[in-house]
């Protein structure tokens, strides 16, 4: 079973007079419960992809469908309906609202979701319990962003779409936020999709996406993926 199925998908941003070709005719296929790693160099077209696949961009040309559903035909209403519903992300940066604690940040969004599962539970996803009460501010840069996954899992997405988790934390603490993101992958039967410089996350993933120049260069198949400890 595929959680997406695309081909063809390419990105031509305008800016001014000039044309940036940032994907250029993508195919790919993302099996459901899959942990992958977009691979490659700064602007070789890896967010681009990220951003198409969880609706919040479109692409210029190619077809995507999430299971049966075409995602270029719907508007962008449905669209936005199929982002809340389906995909949770996280960034570079933690976005957490400062001034709500670990669970109060979770609740903002378990509140509004269709199946949530309790923030609490959440927090113990990630080992976090004992920070429930805690602000941002009194928190690592690691546990803010494992409250981020918390926040992101708790929705109960089918996706969780991941730009850089770990690129403003050291290894260590990027190892722990990792580890969180395999629970996800491995637990709960969670689609994940991991951008990242670090090659050592890529020893984690079933598969390795090599980007170059806006196409998918080469895959990289992991027989045995490394489980993180
Ligand atoms: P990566 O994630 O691999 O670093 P990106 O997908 O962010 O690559 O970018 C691919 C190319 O598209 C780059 O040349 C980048 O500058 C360009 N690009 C990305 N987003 C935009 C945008 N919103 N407007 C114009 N150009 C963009
Ligand atoms: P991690 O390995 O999860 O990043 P650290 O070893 O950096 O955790 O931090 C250990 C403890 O110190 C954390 O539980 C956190 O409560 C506290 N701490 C770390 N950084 C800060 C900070 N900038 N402000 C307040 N407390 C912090």
């Amino acid at each position: 079973e595929l959680a997406f199925h695309g081909t063809g998908l390419s990105k031509i941003y305008q800016t001014g007079e000039t044309e940036v070709h940032a994907l250029r005719g993508a195919d790919l296929e993302i099996p459901a419960g899959e942990l992958l790693v977009l691979l490659g160099p700064s602007g070789s077209g890896k967010s681009t992809l990220l951003n198409i696949v969880g609706g919040l961009d479109r692409p210029t040309a190619g077809e995507l469908y999430y299971g049966d559903t075409d995602l270029v035909a719907l508007d962008d209403r449905q669209l936005t309906r199929f982002r809340r519903s389906n995909i949770g992300f996280i960034f570079q940066f933690y976005n957490l609202i400062p001034s709500l604690t670990a669970k109060e940040n979770i609740e903002l969004v378990t509140d509004i979701a269709d199946n949530p599962m309790d923030a609490m539970e959440a927090l113990g996803l990630v080992g976090l319990t004992d920070r429930a009460d805690h602000y941002p501010a009194q928190l690592s840069g690691g546990e803010q962003q494992r409250v981020a996954v918390a926040r992101a899992v708790a929705k109960q997405p089918g996706v969780l779409l991941c730009d850089e988790p770990t690129g403003a934390l050291d290894s260590k603490t990027g190892v722990r936020v990792l580890e969180t993101l395999a629970v996800a992958n491995r637990e709960l039967g969670t689609t994940v999709v991991i951008i990242t410089h670090n090659v050592g996350i890529a020893a984690m993933a079933d598969r390795v996406l090599h980007f170059l120049d806006g196409r998918i260069a080469r895959v990289e198949v992991n027989e045995n993926p490394i489980a993180a400890t």
